[in-house]
């Protein structure tokens, strides 16, 4: 389904009885799924949950980023879940119109930085997206999707995007903070200790990749934002190792949720099941959708499939 602008914040526990008094669409009569464990009220998939991927420019090397294979990925594995059915999954290269906002459920990004900023006409861009956002669609970007130079964010570090997702890899150009970006041989990536939806079904990986470090939170020493949760962690770097967050999200005020994933830097490793449940539970989530209590269940991907530069 669309979401609905006048759909209640999905909160916790008790907010989900308030919510069958307040809402008087039939959607919540018919398809409101409430998990018993952990107070989550979200529904299934309906047949109509539409996932916008936004394909951004990219300049990385062949089996590097591969946004383009990426978003094809995405798509083939949102509408193939094994568990789950009922989302349809549009990609496009470069600015959606009108109509493709306006189905979307949520938005995923894939690009080299945040698409919105990178490609023709970022304003008129950011102002779309905060339009879907501030109806409650969701947002979610996938590793350097999630990154700002420092020309698109103020002095002190302030953007949308923090709003929207939380969180976001601050390139080396911004001038209130510096993420970083490192290949590691093998990063171990932990799920964190919460009973969150998108931490389900997968446990801890490692994996030859480049998940990005220091990522940047806000201003209240670089906290998480009171309503945004950690997923996913890694002790980096291996030097100097601290638990640095890898995956997070977030409920906004405006009832939409972001979903924000440093990883894959290589394309095979949309290959590991469990890097690939993180990803597509945290999609799923962000389009209101339940995740099932195994987590998202795909087969794992042929990446010739989708056309890459190189595997
Ligand atoms: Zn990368």
């Amino acid at each position: 389904m669309t979401n609905q602008p006048n759909r209640p914040a999905n909160e916790r526990a008790h907010a989900s009885r308030r919510r069958f008094i307040k809402t008087t669409s039939g959607l919540v009569a018919a398809g409101a799924a409430v998990s018993p464990t952990h107070g989550w009220s979200d529904e299934p998939a309906d047949g109509s949950t539409r996932v916008l991927i936004i394909v951004g420019p990219s300049s990385h090397p062949p089996g590097t980023h591969e946004v383009e294979a990426g978003g094809r990925l995405m798509k083939h594995a949102l509408e193939q879940m094994e568990n789950l059915s009922g989302i349809q999954a549009d990609v496009v290269e470069g600015w959606p119109d009108q109509s493709l906002r306006d189905a979307a459920s949520t938005v995923v990004f894939i690009g080299d930085l945040f698409p919105p900023n990178r490609l023709p006409n970022p304003q008129q861009n950011l102002a779309d997206l905060d339009e879907m956002m501030q109806r409650g669609v969701g947002i979610a970007c996938i590793h350097y999707a999630t990154g700002l130079l420092g020309e698109d964010v103020t002095s002190d570090g302030d953007h949308p995007l923090l709003r929207w997702m939380g969180g976001y890899f601050a390139n080396r150009s911004c001038p209130h903070h510096e993420s970083f970006a490192r290949v590691f041989p093998e990063a171990t990536i932990t799920p964190a200790e919460t009973d969150h939806p998108v931490t389900r079904g997968w446990k801890e990986f490692t994996l030859r990749d480049e998940p990005y470090f220091n990522n940047y939170f806000g201003t209240e020493g670089n906290q998480l934002a009171p309503k945004a949760t950690v997923l996913a962690t890694s002790m980096l770097p291996p030097e100097a190792p601290k638990g640095e967050t890898v995956a997070w999200c977030i409920e906004r005020e405006d009832t939409g949720r972001g979903f924000g994933v440093v990883m894959p830097h290589y394309y095979k490793n949309w290959r590991d099941e469990d890097l690939r449940r993180l990803i597509l539970n945290g999609i799923v989530w962000s389009a209101k959708v339940e995740v099932p209590a195994e987590g998202v269940k795909t087969k794992s991907p042929n990446l010739a499939d989708f056309n890459p530069k190189s595997v």
